[in-house]
């Protein structure tokens, strides 16, 4: 069994989990450990009990730690993404950039864990100066999703541990193993005990003290948005002092394709941002909003990419869509496809469920498109989190933009046109923190800010240097000689 890290010890862990390969339902992974709540509370102590050898901590022996963890996971690259792709279903070449990604976001915070400035001024009054230093701002809950295993977690817990904080991590039940792989490498990285521990189980039965133990001053959550609204109440409800927190939840992002557009690219955008990592990103493109112009051509192209796509075993060469991740989320993925068709929308392709593809028995669904829908179709508002996407016809470049910000969600939204006229236009007036011209709307730079308006995040940006906001906290000092 795989156990948890706590206070730098491993531990088995109350009770244990099957981690099932949703391409092999045959296969399991591994067993790993389920922590208790009373685990959960060790971690906590274990981190508080460390933060101030984290704080001890050298800039440059965190960088060194850093940057040590970043080297081996860009050494060992091949079989994590394996790990990876078994456990979470992404194809190989996906979960492939994912572990570079993971790689790349150590090495950037071994950089930032150097950087780390204040500011000196003038004081109003005479003869006073003014100093603001930036602190650690304590233990900090890191709560992940099961969608980006690896890239997810290693965006929070660098930059945690890059400006002296201690860590506790909880993954997502359903992908310990790139989790455990991960956690495996940071406690050998030189961090002092307790600096950073692993609590692998259910969100119902840790996630309350992970979110409640007025230990934990700061509480970061990548997740859905009924859960962030519950980490929301409980980070401002509990006894003690309140924790700061941090929530990056749901997407229903547009991608606009306007006459002018270059059909070719227009495609590559929808097929790789709607359906690639089997539309399970946060950043999918789930609404493509394409001008009169264009629209007929867009589908038919759109139908033909779609019916060659080949759906299969995540590690299988050639495979471009995997499976989806469990059944629970097929079943949710089946219903919206039905709900899609009740409100009037027409499948044009793909939907259909495959209990076996090349002997492998699996949770696998046939990429599934949607036209003729509107844009107030439940279908067109709520986040499905599958490989599905939906057509809407708009008059014109204005029609298109007002139907991609009519929407409760921001996070990341794009243009497909070949006018800078409307290129500029868009990206000053999409309601969205990231906007993509000529992009995917998934897939982004581990080294800017990632997050988005609305319903979809909560809080200061993650990733790049603007980390720095959350994962610190400032103090302003007067001095008078
Ligand atoms: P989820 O909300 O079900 O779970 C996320 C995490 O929260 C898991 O670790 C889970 O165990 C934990 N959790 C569940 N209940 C909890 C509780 N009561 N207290 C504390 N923790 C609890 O989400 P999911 O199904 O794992 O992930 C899919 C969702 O994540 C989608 O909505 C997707 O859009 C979103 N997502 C957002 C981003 C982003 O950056 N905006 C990135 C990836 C995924």
């Amino acid at each position: 069994m795989f156990p948890n890290f706590i206070g730098g010890q491993w531990h088995a862990g109350a009770d244990a989990t099957d981690n099932v390969n949703p391409s092999d339902t045959r296969d399991v992974v591994g067993v790993y450990a389920r922590a208790s709540a009373a685990e959960a509370t060790d971690a906590i102590a274990a981190a508080h009990h460390a933060l101030a050898n984290c704080q001890a901590m050298t800039p440059q022996a965190r960088s060194d730690a850093l940057d040590a963890v970043g080297s081996e996971i860009l050494a060992r690259k091949n079989e994590l993404a394996d790990l990876l792709a078994r456990e979470e279903g992404k194809a190989l070449p996906d979960a492939q950039g994912e572990v570079v990604r993971a790689g790349q976001i150590f090495k950037f915070f071994a950089g930032e864990a150097l950087r780390v400035a204040g500011e000196l001024l003038a004081s109003t009054r005479p003869g006073m100066t003014v100093e603001i230093t930036r602190e650690p701002v304590g233990v900090v809950s890191i709560i992940t999703p099961w969608n980006f295993p690896i890239a997810i977690p290693a965006w929070k817990i660098a930059p945690a541990l890059a400006y002296g904080n201690a860590v506790v991590f909880k993954p997502a039940e359903l992908v310990p193993g790139s989790a455990w792989a991960l956690a495996e490498i940071i406690s050998r990285a030189g961090f002092p005990p307790g600096a950073f521990n692993l609590v692998m189980g259910r969100g119902r039965d840790i996630g309350d003290v992970l979110l409640s133990d007025p230990r934990v001053s700061a509480i970061t959550f990548t997740g859905s948005e009924g859960t962030g609204r519950k980490v929301a109440q409980a980070a401002i409800g509990r006894a003690g002092a309140m924790a700061k927190f941090q929530l990056e939840m749901g997407g229903k992002n547009p991608l606009v394709v306007l006459d002018d557009a270059d059909l070719q690219t227009a495609v590559n955008c929808a097929i790789n941002g709607a359906y690639y990592a089997t539309g399970q990103r946060c950043t999918a493109s789930s609404r493509l909003i394409v001008t009169n112009g264009i629209h007929d051509r867009f589908v038919a192209a759109m139908r033909d990419k779609l019916a060659t796509l080949p759906v299969g075993d995540a590690r299988a060469a050639g495979t471009v869509i995997g499976p989806v991740v469990d059944a629970k989320q097929r079943q949710q993925d089946i219903d919206f496809i039905a709900l899609g068709a009740r409100e009037g929308g027409q499948l044009v392709v793909g939907g259909e469920a495959l209990e076996v593809v090349d002997g492998k028995p699996g949770y696998y669904l046939r990429p599934a498109l949607f036209t003729a829908t509107t844009n107030d179709m439940r279908i067109n508002q709520e986040e499905i989190f599958g490989p599905v996407a939906c057509v809407i016809r708009a008059a014109d470049a204005d029609h298109a933009l007002a139907i991609a910000n009519d929407t409760r969600f921001g996070l990341s939204a794009g243009v497909v046109t070949t006018s800078l006229k409307h290129a500029a236009h868009f990206k000053r007036h999409l309601q969205a923190g990231m906007v993509m011209v000529n992009a995917p709307t998934a897939g982004v730079d581990p080294h800017v800010p990632f997050g988005g308006r609305k319903s979809s995040s909560h809080g200061p940006r993650e990733q790049g240097r603007h980390a720095v906001e959350f994962y610190t906290t400032t103090k302003t000092s007067y001095v008078q000689p």
